[in-house]
């Protein structure tokens, strides 16, 4: 977006996808394209080739052995175990010996022989019957590209090889990318593309991390080195700021260090209206290491559990007990509350490295979610097992993401009775009477909503989705950020008849989408009738203050009027007033 320069500092608007104030030098986050030139090399240079070679291999080693030791310490020796197939890549004296006769024999430059010895072998491999040597291809692809990242001197994971604290500035910020963020270092986050339901910004907000997206040219405005200054709430960004703004900032962040420590303070009242309305408060779950922030939140439970960053975080598919404990490990931790496990939302922008998909012209209208899982039934039975084996905690429910039809949620139920019959049979313990929920985040799953109750027992509206399939508008495309709007008259509607349908069936349904988190709209959600929201654990005690200053009969006033409103301004402006009125603080956390 446009930016502004004071004496040196630049003031660029973004969007504030999570709230906070960070302060810290700035880390540039080069794009990561690997192109190769093949050069001609005289027989003086050939040593000096394989010297660099040699150097790079033992940068490469070293890389790997401490990413190795960093996913060992986060997830367990189990996944750390990947990497000995990297390393072994590294050491094979063959592999190596093959590039080094290659440099002496044709005299071209080591990337350029580097890289065909290895398409070479990856190919050959790729072609083999056996799954385990066939697998081998893509850890010589991947140890290739960290060798010539290492040649060019440029840092390839480079989030994990963050050494000090810092703010990150990236072109894009994919979820995967996010995962491997050490919050100890990484102060925030900013980035050209981007919007506020992006993955990268759930990713941002379930690290606590304040982060500001869709800069355009934030990339191009910093150097390696600046001091960057970011407010997570107005999704402004300060390049060099200048000494009264440090100032300013350094008196703003304790302002909302205090209200954040008055609101925690009273995290675990009940999230009630003043005139004794009930709202059940559950959090949204991304990563296990999340867990015990729920109830330290004052969440009850887990509404929404996204299960496919276990995936994204360590690059690979997870078996069955990996799957079974991570899940059992959830049901424990918030025993007896509920905790809705999610089945894969894998697809768009959401795969893991190593999986093999087929490029799509549209991938958020493509193979996502349910959809890829009823086309992988082997994933997606392997993830129903682990879940009704962790179900003996009988507080686990299931929930299908992305219906757009009837018989997705029939397929999906089908599969899950098989996999009962096979635990049956294996005489291993499951819940029988799991429930399952259908997410309603497709406009075709709002309307149909009716022909959906008979075949679970709730709903979830997935409002970051549903707004932006209903208005086809990109949730992730900043150029599109201003047409994304939560309160057009489309979706109160349709979230109005998802209330009313389930209702009637005798069915329960809570928001997890963005809306859930946004101080502004819920009292509008709530005004709906919406049974429960599911939100970030570090929104919740904003969330149950609003609720708790709020009355019941204000927020039904407010729905009744949006549901008869001319635009999605009028709605907003109707929200903006109401939250003005009774909760300001609300706004100087949230911003926008
Ligand atoms: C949603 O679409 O609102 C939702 C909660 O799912 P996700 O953000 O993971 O797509
Ligand atoms: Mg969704």
């Amino acid at each position: 977006m446009v930016g502004k320069t004071i004496q040196n500092e630049i003031v660029l608007q973004g969007i504030g996808v999570s709230s906070g104030i960070a302060v810290a030098e700035v880390q540039l986050i080069a794009a990561q394209t690997q192109v190769v030139v093949e050069r001609k090399i005289g027989p003086e240079e050939i040593p000096v080739e394989i010297t660099r070679f040699e150097d790079a291999l033992m940068a490469t080693h070293e890389q790997i052995r401490a990413i190795q030791k960093q996913v060992a310490e986060m997830l367990g020796d189990e996944h750390a175990s990947i990497f000995d197939a990297h390393v072994l890549v590294v050491d094979d004296r063959t592999f190596v010996e093959d590039v080094i006769r290659g440099i002496k024999l044709d005299q071209i430059n080591v990337e350029s022989v580097l890289s065909s010895v290895a398409s070479r072998y990856a190919d050959m491999l790729a072609q083999m019957q056996d799954s385990y040597l066939s697998e081998r291809a893509a850890d010589i692809r991947d140890v290739t590209r960290r060798i010539l990242a290492n040649l060019a001197g440029e840092s390839l994971n480079q989030m994990s090889q963050i050494d000090r604290e810092c703010i990150v500035a990236a072109h894009d910020l994919a979820p995967s990318d996010t995962a491997g963020i050490n919050r100890q270092l990484v102060k925030g986050c900013v980035s050209d593309l981007g919007s506020a339901t992006s993955h990268t910004a759930i990713m941002a907000r379930a690290l606590e991390i304040p982060a500001v997206v869709g800069l355009h040219n934030v990339t191009s405005s910093v150097s390696q080195g600046d001091t960057i200054l970011i407010d997570g709430s107005k999704g402004l960004v300060f390049i060099n700021p200048t000494e009264e703004r440090l100032t300013d900032y350094a008196k703003r962040a304790e302002e909302q260090q205090l209200i954040i420590s008055e609101l925690d303070a009273q995290r675990d009242k009940p999230s009630e209206t003043l005139d004794g309305y009930y709202m059940p408060i559950s959090a949204n779950v991304e990563l296990l290491e999340e867990l015990d922030s729920v109830a330290n939140r004052g969440a009850k439970g887990i509404g929404l559990f996204r299960t496919e960053f276990l995936f994204l975080q360590n690059n690979e598919l997870p078996d069955e007990e990996a799957q079974t404990e991570a899940y059992m490990a959830a049901a424990k931790s918030q025993y007896p509350a509920p905790v809705v496990i999610r089945t894969l939302d894998l697809g768009a922008d959401k795969l893991p490295a190593d999986f093999e998909v087929v490029a799509e012209a549209n991938p958020f209208l493509g193979s996502r979610a349910i959809r890829l899982c009823l086309a992988h039934p082997k994933l997606f039975r392997t993830q129903l097992r682990a879940i009704l084996r962790a179900s003996v905690n009988d507080n686990i429910r299931v929930m299908y993401p992305m219906i757009s039809c009837v018989l997705e949620v029939v397929e999906a139920n089908a599969l899950l009775e098989e996999c009962k019959q096979e635990l049956r049979e294996q005489k291993i313990d499951f819940n029988e009477n799991i429930e399952v929920g259908s997410m309603i985040e497709v406009p075709s799953a709002a309307l149909i909503a009716d022909l959906i109750a008979p075949h679970v027992t709730f709903f979830s509206l997935g409002t970051n989705d549903l707004i932006q399939y209903t208005m086809a508008v990109d949730r992730g495309n900043e150029n599109v950020a201003h047409l994304y709007k939560p309160t057009h008259m489309a979706i109160v509607r349709l979230i109005d008849h998802v209330v009313k349908v389930s209702h009637k069936h005798g069915l329960w349904t809570s928001v997890c989408g963005q809306m859930a988190a946004n101080p502004i709209l819920v009292p509008l959600l709530i005004g709906l009738g919406v049974d429960e929201l599911s939100l970030s654990p570090t929104q919740v005690p904003l969330i149950k203050d609003v609720i708790r200053h709020l009355h019941y009969a204000d927020a039904v006033e407010l729905a009744k009027n949006a549901l008869s409103a001319q635009s999605a301004e009028h709605v907003a402006k109707s929200c903006r007033e109401l939250i003005e009125r009774i909760a300001p603080e609300a706004l100087e956390l949230f911003g926008q």
